[in-house]
């Protein structure tokens, strides 16, 4: 019998571990795991030897900018997938924001981007739905649609069916009821507004020159994020909501989460790869934050270097704490940085494009080990959103999905291929221990070696109940 594919020579995991163990491929799916040397027929072989099979890598909580107002200017579902695939990511959970995929409201909204995405990915992907359309009944129908929901804890302007999150703690309980009716999971931003408006005024009042790089360090802070969140946790243990803690990066955060847990709440925290935390490597680009397009040099200063407590965030990582990672990818228009008008910019990065790459040099620095890896980029979340054991695992019968990483490789970010619309990069010049070498999703390779294969339209929408695809 031949196969598709044999990925051989390799380590692959299983059930918690790595096995010297051959992969063999047939129609999208692990059709077995073979004893080395099994002298299997396949069409395709790829040799693997030194190398790690990990499942393929989830990223649980990126945004691209369609469909929106400036629907696929700056980033579609084209472009923001290919930088997934380039990042070693075989599968991306996106989110609804103010202006990048806007709006995810109604069950209209979602069917329309879902339609975009299925003729558009070259990864798989699930879109996280705005719950803000709770009052209009709205909440019944994306029930069979979507497997998490997604607010940001801020003031928004304009009516409440077509807003992405609130600050509101009387409108959060309300929808916190009717998302707890039917088991998902809601991501929250938490942010402590008025404590944010606070910061604003003394920064407005202090009469210094005011930028991005002045001004980000007071944004997003312990007292912002965490208050907000120990706000928010009144009303998540009153109706037992399943939160997704966004951004749980904060020891206040931390703590709450570690305390909310042990009281027995489901609590599926995330971290997201941001450029702060990778700067412990690099002491010397602390204060040089910035973003840069090597196509033609352009570069557009930050300044994010309000860096949390790393150890601290690491050590909630491998102690299970933090459950799930994401990249926050937010692939903004050069023109939405305004570096000089600090209340009116983007602030947000890409990250896609290095997203599975900066997290295996995170395991060479020893920030986690490879097999906790797996559970934090793919394995956790696939189970606790219901996809488990077709994404988040290399058993027979899933989908053959897989990261395809060379611990040992040392290499300068910026040297390859980007594929995020707008070329910025916040890692630029660095050089980091690990690579993803292949991304192959349902058995097809769609990167090998920094370039991307797939074509649009080999992506799939994965859903509530999901069995796989093929
Ligand atoms: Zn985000």
């Amino acid at each position: 019998m031949e196969y598709d594919l044999l990925i051989q020579n390799g380590l692959t995991y299983l059930d918690g571990r790595f096995e010297r163990l051959d992969v063999a491929v047939r129609n999208g799916r692990i059709a077995a795991l073979l004893a080395r040397d099994s002298g299997a027929r396949a069409r395709r072989r790829l040799d693997a030897a030194g190398r790690y099979v990990l499942p393929g890598m989830i990223d649980f909580h990126c945004h691209i900018r369609e469909p929106g107002p400036q629907a696929g200017a700056g980033e579609d579902f084209t472009s923001g997938t290919m930088a997934a695939a380039n990042g070693g990511v075989t599968m991306v959970c996106i989110a609804p924001d103010g202006h990048l995929l806007r709006n995810l409201a109604d069950a209209e909204a979602y069917d329309t981007a879902v339609a975009l995405g299925r003729r558009k990915a070259v990864v798989d992907f699930h879109l996280a739905a705005s719950p803000m359309g709770f009052g209009a009944g709205a909440l019944e129908r994306l029930a069979s649609r979507t497997c998490l929901y997604k607010i940001r804890m801020k003031d928004y302007p304009g009516p409440l069916e077509t807003s992405v999150g609130t600050a509101d703690t009387g409108i959060l309980d309300e929808c916190f009821a009717a998302i707890a009716r039917q088991g998902k999971y809601c991501g929250i931003h938490p942010s402590d507004e008025r404590y944010r408006q606070a910061v604003e005024r003394r920064l407005r009042a202090d009469g210094l020159p005011r930028s991005l790089a002045q001004v980000l360090p007071h944004l997003y802070g312990d007292e912002e994020m965490s208050a907000g969140a120990w706000l928010l946790a009144y009303y998540v243990r009153k109706h037992h909501l399943r939160w997704h803690a966004l951004h749980c990066w904060h020891r206040g955060y931390l703590d709450l989460v570690r305390m909310l847990k042990a009281q027995g709440e489901d609590i599926l925290a995330s971290l997201e790869l941001l450029p702060t935390n990778t700067l412990a490597a690099h002491p010397e680009n602390r204060h040089s934050e910035e973003l840069v397009r090597p196509a033609d040099g352009l570069r557009i200063p930050l300044g994010h270097t309000a860096g949390p407590d790393w150890d601290a965030v690491w050590a909630a990582v491998r102690e299970g704490t933090i459950d799930i990672l994401g990249s926050d990818h937010s692939p903004h228009l050069p023109a939405c940085y305004r570096p000089q008008e600090p209340f009116r910019s983007s602030a947000g990065v890409p990250g896609l494009d290095w997203y599975g790459h900066l997290l295996l040099n995170e395991v060479n620095r020893g920030s986690l080990s490879l097999e906790r890896l797996v559970q934090v980029t793919s394995e956790a979340g696939a189970r606790a959103l219901g996809w488990y054991p077709y994404k988040g695992s290399n058993l027979p019968g899933t989908d053959a999905d897989f990261s395809i990483c060379d611990m040992d490789r040392v290499w300068t970010i910026g040297s390859g291929p980007i594929y995020t619309q707008s070329g910025l990069c916040p890692y630029y010049g660095r050089t980091i221990c690990g690579k993803v070498t292949h991304t192959v999703v349902r058995g097809t390779v769609v990167m090998e070696e920094g370039k991307v294969l797939a074509r649009p339209g080999h992506g799939r929408f994965v859903g509530p109940g999901y069995t796989g695809g093929s």
